[in-house]
């Protein structure tokens, strides 16, 4: 069992002695685009850039279309435009800006696009780049978490390769190793804990943005370090877990492991529990969705089981989480209700890094969200990314009108 569907296969990256692997990086500027990037800057003659893309951050995308002499850098805030190609004069490299350029670099010919914009503004340009036939090594929760049956029905009609990059789906991916989904009793992937793992409820009526932003183990974007300190984070992947791995929901499950070391268990029918391990370093699975089905070198610090002593698991608990349950419900619920959810914790973890939202409200908006969507029958079946598109527009509207009762 694998989340690759039909495309080509060991020259799929074209990395090796004959050809570099042309790579495109959206989100260049963020955790996984600049990690990605150090990667690329390791390996050289592995890669050769075609597009980077960022939001707003101008300067730092000039630089990283410089470092590693890419063909274009598009910059999706388009009153930045001029800004983009002052930063760029002389350099020969394509300046582009707006929403439809982050597309257009999606389809330029490429062997391989990292996927790594933050949010359902992702949906739109990697869409695109899965169309396109391509490996897509994807970061970028919220095609499967919103989009999950519409991107892998495009993944699967265009003949691209799917592979994931989130620390838990690539050790999955690499645990199954092929595997029949009917050997498979369960996919367990492991969380954290975030920061306030051993909080009390009562601690978590007043945790601030500040707290929730340092996270023990993992550096990431604050979108993503915010849904570790609700949990919100494992319901998500337990919703891209859902469509990546066909084993259904009542297979798949989730455990709290403080050191961040083991990132997934798959137990198989037989008894056998295969469990990838790993230093909590996104570099890990970003070289391995790069290099896949090969191998490369990432400079990342090795496993020491001595130094380490001991590993530690333990239930999570949704009466102080109740975003992994609210989420799990989403996911039990299927249809639209993931997109719903999507697009409410969105909002809801900008009103929360605002100060106008308490931590603990962050589930209760989702959840109440889900339920007023349901009784206005958004709930319901999504055949193409204009369905979704306008379930998450609906979703953020629900969720912004509440923000004033909390
Ligand atoms: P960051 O916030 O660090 O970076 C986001 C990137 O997307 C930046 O390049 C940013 O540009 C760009 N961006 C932001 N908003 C828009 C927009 N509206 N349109 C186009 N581009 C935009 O995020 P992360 O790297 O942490 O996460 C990227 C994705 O990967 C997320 O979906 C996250 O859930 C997922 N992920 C991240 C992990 C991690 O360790 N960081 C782990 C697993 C999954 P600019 O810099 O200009 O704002």
């Amino acid at each position: 069992m694998a989340p690759v569907s039909g495309g080509p296969t060991e020259s799929a990256t074209g990395a090796g002695p004959d050809r570099p692997c042309r790579l495109t990086v959206l989100g260049a500027t963020g955790s996984i685009g600049s990690s990605t990037l150090d990667l690329v800057g390791r390996n050289p003659g592995l890669f050769e850039v075609v597009a980077v893309t960022a939001q707003s951050n101008v300067q730092e995308l000039a630089a990283l279309a410089k470092l590693h002499r890419a063909k274009a850098a598009v910059i999706g805030d388009a009153t930045l435009f001029k800004a983009l190609v002052d930063a760029l004069a002389g350099t020969g490299i394509t300046a582009m800006a707006g929403d439809a350029a982050l597309v257009e670099s999606a389809l330029m010919p490429a062997d391989c696009v990292m996927a790594a914009i933050v949010g359902a503004a992702g949906l739109k340009p990697t869409f695109a780049a899965a169309g396109q036939g391509r490996r897509v090594a994807l970061a970028n929760k919220e095609c499967l978490v919103s989009a999950g049956d519409v991107f892998t029905s495009a993944i699967a009609k265009s003949g691209a390769e799917l592979l994931p990059v989130d620390s838990e789906h690539s050790a999955a991916f690499q645990a199954l190793a092929g595997a029949d989904p009917k050997a498979i009793d369960k996919i367990v992937l492991t969380a954290s804990g975030g920061p306030f793992r051993t909080w009390t409820r009562a601690q978590l009526e007043s945790a601030t943005p500040d707290q929730a932003l340092k996270h023990p183990n993992w550096s990431m974007g604050a979108k993503v370090t915010i849904d570790s300190a609700t949990l919100m984070n494992k319901g998500l992947e337990l919703i891209e877990a859902f469509h990546l791995f066909p084993v259904g929901v009542d297979a798949l499950d989730c455990v709290v492991h403080p050191q961040s070391i083991v990132h997934c268990l798959v137990s198989y029918k037989d008894g056998s529990v295969l469990a990838q391990m790993a230093p909590p370093d996104m570099r890990t699975p970003i070289a391995v969705a790069l290099a896949w089905p090969r191998r490369m070198a990432a400079p990342t610090d090795k496993l020491d089981l001595t130094r380490l002593g001991s590993l530690t698991f333990e239930a999570p608990d949704e009466a102080r989480f109740p975003a992994l349950r609210v989420a799990k419900a989403a996911m039990r619920r299927g249809e639209t209700a993931p997109a719903v959810l999507n697009a409410a914790n969105e909002i809801a973890v900008a009103a929360f890094l605002e100060r106008r939202l308490k931590f603990l409200d962050i589930a209760s908006l989702v959840e109440d969200t889900i339920e007023i969507a349901e009784k206005q029958g958004a709930v319901c079946a999504a055949t193409c990314l204009d369905d979704i598109l306008a379930i998450d527009a609906l979703a953020r509207r629900l969720a912004v009108a509440q923000l004033s009762s909390y």
